[in-house]
């Protein structure tokens, strides 16, 4: 049986940023990935989005993370040149009962230590956006976007020029986990004995925990999936800030992203599915978004928004459930030596990459 000291499961942004750090670390690292190239997942089906850090719980890990992981993504993707740009973004108040949130947003992210928030009259947020609607509006400049198949690469580089190495084609099984090593078996039935194991499997991470023998089922949480579709806009994008209504439920709202090109997207929308393959953008689902979107931006032509792409938030709180942290478990939590296993990674997962491997790779420092 061959051997190996670190594998990470999962050739997504946080995959590659885990098995990045460690191999930085001087660990040997591969990182198995099913599909025939990496970030096919949802690391390519998102906002491309750096997020402030704005809205999480004080103190939890997507707080802490965001913030650390923002950061080092600015700073990296300026070293590395990775395309990204610190475009900043409103948040946008609507109708006058938004306007106290507004407020209740700027706390909570001060608490986060996002402190470069500015509440803005709506005529201050109509000089700087000016076919914008809003009563009034919470400035976020450190709020940017960031090209993920670049970065994507970077640290797939980074990992090579450390040693470390990429699997394609590799879809683990299942996995029996010992005292001294974790052996992994691969579909076509090769096994590969591990001193660590991070399982970085996005959505099918939970699935995959379960079929690790050793692991208390206490451990894996119950997978659910929130699939967002996004509306891309025919013709000229109307803002140059990223535009973000006050938060709903189980995400962010229908805000208006711009990629690196210019081409201005709506959405995600919320839809809870059954099967993480649902990728289908049901067009009628568009006709929800107009009335959204014309909130803040009234001009959206009829027949302007176009059907896009999906993705699915690897969530672990089902429909109505208060969201959960990301859980991030290392032996102390679960009891398993040299297993971290990553549960519940939606966003802000891309912003948090680099932070998540500096994390895992301290959790695992010694195994
Ligand atoms: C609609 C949407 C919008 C988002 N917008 C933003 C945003 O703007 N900003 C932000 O910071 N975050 C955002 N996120 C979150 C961000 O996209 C994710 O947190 C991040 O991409 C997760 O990366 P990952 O590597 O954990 O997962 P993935 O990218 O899903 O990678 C997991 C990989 O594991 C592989 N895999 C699965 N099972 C196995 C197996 N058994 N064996 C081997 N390989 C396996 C898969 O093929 C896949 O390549 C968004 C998410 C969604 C859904």
């Amino acid at each position: 049986m061959d051997e190996l000291d670190c594998a990470v499961i999962g050739g997504g942004v946080v995959g590659l940023a885990v098995a990045r750090a460690l191999a930085l670390a001087g660990r040997e690292v591969v990182v198995l990935e099913a599909e025939n190239a990496i970030g096919t997942g949802t690391s390519s089906r998102n906002s491309e989005v750096i997020h402030a850090g704005i809205y999480y719980p004080q103190g939890s890990l997507k707080a802490r993370l965001c913030v650390e992981g923002k950061e080092a993504l600015y700073a990296y993707a300026e070293e590395r040149g990775v395309p990204h740009r610190r475009c900043g973004k409103l948040i946008v108040a609507t109708s006058p009962e938004q306007v106290g949130e507004l407020e209740n947003i700027r706390a909570k992210a001060a608490a986060n230590g996002v402190d470069d928030l500015v509440l803005l009259t709506a005529q201050q947020a109509r000089a700087m956006e000016s076919q914008l609607h809003c009563e009034a509006a919470l400035h976020s400049p450190s709020t940017g976007i960031v090209d993920s198949h670049a970065l994507m690469l970077s640290l797939l580089g980074d990992v090579e020029n450390a040693g470390g190495m990429l699997a394609l084609k590799s879809p683990i099984a299942r996995a029996e986990c010992g005292a001294d090593s974790i052996v992994l078996v691969a579909e076509d039935g090769t096994a590969l004995r591990c001193n660590s194991v991070v399982n970085a499997a996005g959505l099918g991470a939970p699935d995959l925990a379960k079929r690790f023998e050793g692991l208390p089922a206490t451990a894996v949480p119950t997978a659910y999936f929130a699939k967002g579709s996004y509306f891309t806009l025919s013709g000229r994008a109307p803002f140059s800030r990223l535009v973000y209504p006050v938060p709903e439920p189980g995400g962010l709202g229908v805000h208006l992203t711009i990629d690196l090109g210019g081409q201005a997207k709506f959405g995600p929308d919320v839809q809870w599915v059954q099967s993480a393959d649902d990728l289908v953008v049901d067009p009628a689902r568009g006709d929800g978004f107009y009335a959204e979107v014309r909130k803040y931006w009234p001009a959206l032509p009829d027949g302007g928004l176009i059907p896009g792409y999906a993705g699915i938030r690897p969530k672990i709180s089902g429909p109505g459930e208060p969201a959960r942290d990301f859980m991030i478990d290392g032996p102390k939590a679960h009891g398993v030596r040299g297993l971290v296993n990553l549960f519940g990674i939606e966003s802000p997962g891309l912003t948090s990459s680099l932070a998540i491997g500096r994390y895992v790779a301290t959790l695992l420092a010694g195994n």
